[in-house]
């Protein structure tokens, strides 16, 4: 697990096996898996709740990722306005987090990008709304 420190260039995006994660399919973790679009490598992606990830909004604060970007490629999209204390570019309007992955075969960098917390009382939910090929940093 990664954190980006300077701009991201989106290259392609990933096909992952499942991307989205009900209550007790979030404990202990959430693992999931994706070809890689550079080697055809299968990696594991493992989330544990409140553990990985960083906020979602340093990346559009710091302008390491453009608002059309984020919108054109699906990452994420607009806050509702009961969301905004959350951030101005959610998933499926919960709290957004992202890390930087490396392929373990070819070492490309992958961003991945999901929300977590609860979608409505009681039901916890882990969607990962992809995994994005960058270019090289
Ligand atoms: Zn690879």
């Amino acid at each position: 697990m990664e954190k980006a420190d300077k701009p991201l260039k989106i290259i392609d995006k990933s096909h992952l096996c499942q991307d989205e994660f009900t209550n007790n399919q979030l404990t202990p973790s959430v693992v999931t898996n994706f070809n890689c679009c550079n080697c055809n490598q299968n990696n594991q992606i493992k989330i544990v709740p409140y553990k990985t990830g960083f906020p979602f909004s340093s990346l559009y604060l710091n302008n390491f990722l453009s608002k059309e970007d984020i919108l054109d490629f699906k990452i994420a999209t607009v806050s509702s306005k009961w969301s905004l204390h959350l951030g101005v570019y959610l998933v499926k309007n919960l709290p957004t987090l992202y890390f930087i992955e490396k392929c373990t075969h070819c070492s490309k960098n992958f961003l991945i990008v999901f929300g977590l917390g609860e979608s409505q009382l009681g039901k916890l939910v882990c969607k990962i709304s992809g995994v994005w090929l960058l270019k090289d940093m």
